[in-house]
């Protein structure tokens, strides 16, 4: 076994002291989807995280985010793809209506992950986002697994500080 890969393992297993439970509900944003349309995605995610109990999942909002991509005369096949992957994740029902000004990816994820805005990752979703913006902003949401993929390598970042000292309390808790 690799480095990195004993490194993911014991990394998510203190995420499972903190309440992660496998299947892992992975919430992915658009622009993941999109940028590993010609890789084995789930493969990845597999074998990044060492085990086959994973439920990818995706928001109304954020595969509308492809669907608006989908218009024009110019458009671009690898978007259809990607919306044709999506349509095989579970739909996250983040309940933000289609008839109403839509939100942002951004604005969506933060909702679903912390409903309470309390910076706290209640459902225990890992969070797969390409958008730097938003895992900076995630960290502070613990526990947070965050990942994101780089020259087709999977990259599940080290603890946020915030989920080391959520961490360290609970293990004084007990
Ligand atoms: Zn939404």
């Amino acid at each position: 076994m690799g480095k990195r890969t004993k490194q993911y393992k014991k990394l998510m297993r203190a995420f499972e002291l903190l309440g992660f439970r496998q299947p892992y509900q992975l919430l992915m944003t658009s622009d993941v989807v999109l940028d590993t349309i010609k890789l084995d995605l789930i493969g990845l995610f597999e074998k990044t995280l060492s085990t086959k109990g994973l439920k990818p999942m995706i928001t109304q909002c954020c595969i509308r985010a492809l669907y608006a991509k989908n218009v024009g005369p110019n458009r671009d096949p690898a978007v259809v793809a990607a919306i044709d992957r999506a349509k095989t994740f579970e739909r996250r029902r983040c309940g933000h209506l289609m008839d109403k000004d839509p939100l942002t990816e951004r604005e969506c994820m933060l909702s679903v992950v912390d409903p309470k805005g309390k910076g706290e990752n209640k459902f225990r979703y890992v969070v797969v986002t390409q958008d730097e913006w938003l895992r900076d902003r995630l960290r502070s949401v613990v526990p947070t697994p965050l990942m994101y993929v780089r020259r087709s390598v999977m990259i599940l970042e080290p603890m946020s500080s915030s989920s080391v000292q959520a961490r360290e309390r609970e293990e004084r808790a007990k």
